[in-house]
């Protein structure tokens, strides 16, 4: 399975549809939340080192903003379309509400191969892209953070790029223009392994409830990038074990175990857990069918389609990507009685802590690393509860709970504001 012909946003309305009947969601309401708000396509000019001049296009969706301010990251991918971003900013909404963040959702991202660029063309290419979104972003209107080929110092430019186009009164009140920045640049510290450390609070949280022993358990890890990688060196503090992984180049196993702090630091270096001295070359197929008691899929949407479903030997997936399950995939995994944490409520940890650093920005604050982790913490374990308690009392599964839970709290709002006029 690739996700080169999946039809991401579709996906994403089935499921809106799905949990809109669960809770009547007031149809009115869910024709809104059925589209974005706003899509915006620009088209940008850059200089590449060699003095040709390259055309890119990105694209940012501002799917809601009933909450809060559209929120929400940007990717660099060759695979990027107009129908990704449009899934992953509808996604971005329920997420943000599902965490009681005062938040809507959005996603940007440039079509393009990062890898195949110098810093001095990222930087010249971040920046012609934050210019050209002009003021469709700002730190209270529309706040991007980093997502797949993007990093906090991609961040700082775009930073950097819009302060310098607000006034000079304005400037220093910008910074909470984009989250996930460094954080002498006016980040936080717990962002950067925020996502990794939300996905494994609500591993941590399934294993207390179902009695599960993770220490001498197993987990496999497909993607490892921020999220992967820092799910795994987090996870294997609990004594489980990483005996797979792959990225854009490959897979690899080691039935010992790898040393996930080894195989960061490696990936940090190198861009790619390729050439890691320890574990043996497999194949893709050889990856998915690994027995183990845990699988991270932490790449990209739609990886997981039936015939991965159907090798997957484990108990647990807790979706650090966004949707990398297919409806068909999930579907045989439900069937087969394996557990599944879905992305709106395992990922957002990373999303939490960027509203952190927005606080702190807004305040001129800089909180601690044990202040944002309790935080993070108590937030990722309420929404557990929140999701599994809905699951119940619906008899639905847990990714149409957590779409029950962020509905229900957005109809409300809309039922007291109503449509304007
Ligand atoms: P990243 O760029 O840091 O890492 C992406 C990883 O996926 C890399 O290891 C890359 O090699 C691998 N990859 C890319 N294409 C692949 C392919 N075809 N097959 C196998 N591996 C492939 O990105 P990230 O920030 O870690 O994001 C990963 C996922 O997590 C995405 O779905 C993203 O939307 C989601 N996510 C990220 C955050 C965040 O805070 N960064 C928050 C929530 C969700």
């Amino acid at each position: 399975m690739t996700s080169d012909k999946y039809e991401f946003f579709k996906v994403v309305q089935e499921y809106l549809s799905k949990a809109a009947s669960v809770v009547h969601l007031d149809a009115a309401v869910e024709a809104i939340l059925s589209q974005p708000r706003n899509e915006i396509i620009v088209h940008f000019p850059v200089r590449m080192d060699n003095g040709e001049v390259k055309l890119f296009k990105g694209y940012r969706i501002q799917h809601n903003n009933i909450l809060g301010p559209f929120k929400g990251g940007i990717r660099y991918h060759e695979s990027v379309t107009l129908d990704d971003v449009k899934a992953l900013a509808s996604m971005m909404t329920w997420k943000c509400a599902l965490m009681r963040l005062p938040y809507g959702g959005g996603k940007g991202g440039i079509k393009f191969n990062p890898r195949n660029h110098s810093t001095a063309e990222l930087q010249r290419i971040t920046r012609r892209f934050a210019h050209a979104l002009g003021g469709n972003i700002g730190p209270d209107y529309d706040i991007p953070a980093p997502d797949v080929g993007t990093n906090g110092q991609m961040m700082a430019w775009i930073m950097d790029t819009y302060m310098n186009t607000v006034g000079h009164v304005n400037k220093q009140a910008a910074r909470g223009v984009v989250t996930g920045k460094p954080v002498a640049s006016g980040g936080t510290v717990g962002r950067e392994k925020a996502t990794g450390q939300g996905v494994v609070h609500c591993i941590t949280e399934w294993a207390r409830e179902r009695r599960f022993n993770l220490e001498g358990s197993t987990y496999i890890v497909q993607g490892f990038g921020n999220v992967g990688s820092n799910a795994a060196t987090i996870l294997s503090r609990y004594g489980a074990s990483l005996i797979a992984v792959g990225d854009h180049f490959g897979y690899l196993r080691s039935p010992e175990g790898f040393n996930p702090h080894k195989l960061s630091e490696w990936t940090r270096q190198h861009g790619t857990i390729q050439g890691y001295p320890s574990g043996q070359p497999i194949s893709r197929e050889e990856f998915f069918s690994t027995r183990c008691d845990l699988f991270i899929p932490a790449a990209l949407e739609g990886q997981v389609g039936a015939a991965e479903a159907r090798a997957l030997d484990c108990k647990l997936i807790a979706e650090g990507a966004n949707g990398p399950l297919t409806p068909e995939g999930e579907k045989i995994l439900l069937d087969r009685g394996v557990d599944i944490l879905p992305d709106v409520l395992a990922n957002s940890g990373g999303v939490t802590v960027s509203y952190y650093e927005w606080v702190q920005n807004k305040r001129s604050e800089s909180w601690d690393l044990e202040e944002v982790d309790e935080k993070l913490e108590k937030a990722m374990k309420n929404a557990y509860r929140e999701v599994v308690d809905m699951a119940r009392s619906k008899d639905v599964d847990l990714r149409t709970a957590a779409y029950c839970v962020a509905l229900d709290r957005i109809q409300t709002v809309y039922r007291e504001r109503d449509i304007f006029p």
